[in-house]
């Protein structure tokens, strides 16, 4: 059976009154009310951007959606899972502020900011999925305490992935920072000698005691640095994080088509946990190269084509790449990253029942 995607024509600047007429349509067919509950605590998942980044989804039409949420009594919240690697949102504080100077603030959108995987990543819950890469995933607190979520996404192409967008939203940015080490490397982290100032920042950070710090005199100025024992590491990742002098590196080695099928067995242990209480929006609008992971004004490589809903994240980025690519006339995310096959995150969905890759596009009229 084909999973229903909406779909309301729309481009970036869109007169704010179209944007909320198009969100509320999208959200009542794609079936908003069945899934929030009243005081129910619904998390509105995206990525803010990280800082300097322009492309993220508009904490205005981010509003609408809060707005919808409450007039069904429910209680929306921002939120986002800490960032793997060291930058601007790698701990709930500065994320938090991130999120405010893009605009997601109480004030302008009605909802407050709660960050997934606590204040510096960790705070998981293990989902059981049998699958090929992993038995069981960890998707952050926040996201399996929530009563309902909506999943807002910009669709992109993606340095690693090709396309990015509720497939990536969910599988990678659900993910607490050792469930992201665990989809990008098959590899535990490795101490830089050369960086290490032997402060011994990550041995009180790592919750294994897994560093130590060892006499090995490389200079006459430093005479300790850290060591990581593979057999204590559970891959946390929190060491990288600790670590303010970028000594401690993670090997970015996966291939894509294993990182996408990672990624993919994620988002599955994050549907399988919000059965029914999960709906996703695709905002393809400013399309750009990179994710809004980077710290850029990205310029747009294909025509904006709208917004999408559908509670299938498979069928919502398949659909959402079936009407860029048809506006494109051509493959848009082949042609930005001609070696990834960034089809292989949907059509691996597919198999293990993350969603459908055959969809019904019903356009607001
Ligand atoms: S990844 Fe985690 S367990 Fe491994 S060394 Fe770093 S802090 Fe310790
Ligand atoms: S925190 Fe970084 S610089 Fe300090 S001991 Fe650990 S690896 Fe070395």
């Amino acid at each position: 059976m084909k999973s229903k995607v909406f779909f309301a024509k729309a481009k970036k600047g869109e007169p704010l009154d179209s944007m909320r007429e198009k969100t509320c349509w999208l959200l009542e067919r794609a079936g908003l009310r069945k899934i929030v509950k009243k005081d129910g605590l619904t998390a509105i998942k995206l990525t803010f951007g990280d800082k300097g980044n322009t492309g993220h989804v508009d904490a205005r039409h981010a509003r609408f959606v809060v707005d919808e949420i409450s007039a069904l009594k429910g209680k929306p919240f921002f939120t986002d899972s800490n960032t793997l690697y060291k930058g601007s949102r790698s701990n709930a504080v500065d994320h938090t502020n991130i999120a405010y100077e893009h605009g997601f603030t109480p004030e302008i959108c009605g909802a407050p900011v709660v960050i997934a995987d606590g204040l510096r990543s960790g705070g998981d819950f293990e989902v059981k999925i049998n699958k090929k890469h992993f038995k069981s995933v960890k998707i952050a607190k926040a996201c399996a305490d929530a009563d309902a979520v909506v999943v807002l996404s910009h669709v992109t192409g993606h340095m690693v992935t090709g396309f990015a967008s509720a497939v990536k939203n969910i599988g990678m940015g659900f993910a607490t920072r050792a469930g992201k080490l665990m989809q990008h490397s098959a590899i535990k982290p490795n101490v830089n000698a050369k960086a290490c100032i032997g402060c011994g920042l990550c041995v009180i950070h790592c919750p294994t005691g897994a560093i130590e710090l060892k006499g090995e005199v490389l200079s006459e100025a430093k005479e300790k640095t850290a060591h990581i024992d593979e057999k204590k590491c559970i891959g946390c990742a929190d060491c990288l994080v600790a670590c303010r002098s970028d000594a401690i590196e993670i090997s970015w080695s996966e291939s894509s088509n294993n990182v996408q099928e990672k990624m993919a067995e994620f988002a599955l242990g994050v549907l399988k946990d919000k059965e029914g209480k999960i709906l996703f929006l695709n905002y393809a609008m400013k399309i750009t190269k990179e994710c809004d992971c980077l710290a850029k004004d990205d310029p747009a490589v294909a025509p904006d084509v709208g917004i999408f809903a559908s509670t299938d994240p498979v069928a919502i980025d398949k659909a959402s790449a079936d009407v860029v690519n048809n506006a494109f006339k051509a493959d848009a995310f082949k042609k930005i990253w001609p070696h990834i096959d960034w089809e292989s995150q949907l059509r691996y969905g597919a198999e293990i029942g993350l969603g459908n890759m055959d969809y019904e596009l019903i356009e607001m009229k």
